[in-house]
């Protein structure tokens, strides 16, 4: 089956191009969070043509620039129907031609402050393959259409020629892993350790994490385990019409009884959310290898953020930190958490090590800062290692 440009135009005019909609579960309590607006053609006879048979030759003109632009007013549409919490964030599919859109942002504001719609409820998919040329432009892009308030994905993560340099700057709020990432039952140990690495990488860029594409019980099981935020897949729900999304959107909020998370949750994601309130409480976290003297910041939103470097030799981090010191405090800090008395202090049996000092931060002001180091030990590793919280006290 193949169509010309011509024969799409024309479908797109008489109205026969529409949004279906795939919905995403949260991972954990299995309810609709969100949901991926994809395009389909309804021939007048009923029949529904794949987007496979269409978007192609579209993506070879400006053809594709008209659909989307079309999706979106379909989606906008959508959600002025759901009202309440029945109403989610809907997903749009962006071809990479609309990187070099100008007034991309003011167009897609324009259109969904016409339905008096909040940006939140729009986010953008764009593919991983248009991230691989003109870095520059693709970024000034995504910027401008983050500050306007729209969300970020990137889609089809792993499919082929991703640049994990490239996608660790991109600033995008969501990674969607590709459905040729997951083998029917997840139980090669390489492809659970390319995925957990994936997971990993995601999170500490601070991404929620989508898999596409899920199909099977072993999968979704693999997946909780990983702490993936979000499940799209036949598993749950296919892509369907607006009618049918609507309808189970409204169910599905009202589903009575919602099951206790505490006993939906899997050991990861438990894990997850008490890691997040550590990051909340204490703005600086470092990692430390006192053996290798190595460290990295695993939180690092400090009032001093952007003096240091986020990994690299201990003792530099040490020498770094006493700069920053009020004078009378340079040498306690110097000298509790050099690293030849850390390791002192732990033959001798301690468990922690804690100082006050004060702390120029960026803005030129000296702050109390309590710094504890905790002795922490690794079942996969000899070496002495460290994790240490730094947090801002009151001012006395
Ligand atoms: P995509 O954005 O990666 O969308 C996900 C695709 O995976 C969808 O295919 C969806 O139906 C399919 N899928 C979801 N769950 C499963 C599953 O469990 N198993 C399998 N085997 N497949 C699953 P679909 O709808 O055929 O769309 C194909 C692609 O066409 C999309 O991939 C997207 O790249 C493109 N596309 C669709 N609509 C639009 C559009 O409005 N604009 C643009 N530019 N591209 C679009
Ligand atoms: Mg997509
Ligand atoms: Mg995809």
């Amino acid at each position: 089956m193949t169509f010309t440009a011509n024969e799409i135009r024309k479908a797109l005019n008489d109205g026969e191009i529409c949004a279906f909609y795939q919905p995403l579960y949260d991972t954990v309590t299995s309810k609709i969070k969100s949901s991926e607006a994809l395009a389909r053609w309804i021939k007048p006879d009923g029949s529904v043509i794949s987007p496979f048979f269409f978007i192609p030759v579209a993506e070879e003109s400006d053809l594709i620039m008209d659909i989307d632009w079309y999706i979106v007013e379909l989606v906008c549409k959508t959600l002025v129907k759901q009202e309440g919490s029945s109403r989610h964030r809907i997903s749009i599919n962006f071809s990479r031609r609309h990187i070099y859109e100008e007034n991309f942002t003011e167009k897609l504001s324009a259109i969904v402050d016409s339905y008096e719609l909040s940006h939140k409820l729009i986010e953008i998919e764009i593919t991983e393959s248009a991230m691989v040329n003109d870095a520059q432009k693709i970024l000034e892009w995504i910027n401008a259409a983050r500050s306007a308030g729209f969300r970020i994905a990137i889609d089809d993560f792993g499919s082929g020629l991703s640049s994990l340099q490239f996608v660790k700057d991109v600033p995008a709020d969501v990674l969607k892993i590709d459905k040729s990432l997951l083998s029917q039952n997840c139980e090669n140990e390489k492809e659970r350790i390319v995925l957990e690495s994936i997971f990993n990488f995601a999170h500490r860029l601070h991404m929620r994490t989508v898999a596409e594409g899920v199909e099977t019980k072993e999968q979704l099981a693999f997946l909780r385990t990983c702490g993936c935020e979000r499940i799209q897949g036949y598993i749950f729900a296919k892509p369907m019409p607006e009618a049918d999304y609507v309808a189970i959107c409204r169910l599905d909020k009202n589903a009575e009884e919602p099951a206790d998370i505490l006993q939906l949750q899997s050991p990861a994601s438990a894990v997850n959310l008490l890691m997040g309130v550590i990051f909340r409480r204490y703005p600086l976290v470092i990692f430390s290898n006192l053996t290798r003297n190595s460290f990295y910041m695993m939180a690092y939103q400090n009032f001093t953020s952007t003096s240091c470097p986020s990994a690299g030799v201990f003792d530099e981090l040490i020498m770094h930190g006493a700069e920053t010191m009020y004078p009378d405090d340079k040498e306690a800090f110097a000298t509790t958490f050099d690293r030849e008395n850390l390791i002192r202090d732990y033959e001798k049996g301690k468990s922690e090590v804690r100082l006050v000092t004060r702390q120029l931060g960026d803005d030129g002001v000296y702050r109390r800062v309590e710094t504890t180091v905790y002795y922490v030990k690794s079942d996969s590793s000899d070496d002495l290692l460290t994790i240490t919280l730094c947090d801002n006290l009151p001012d006395k």
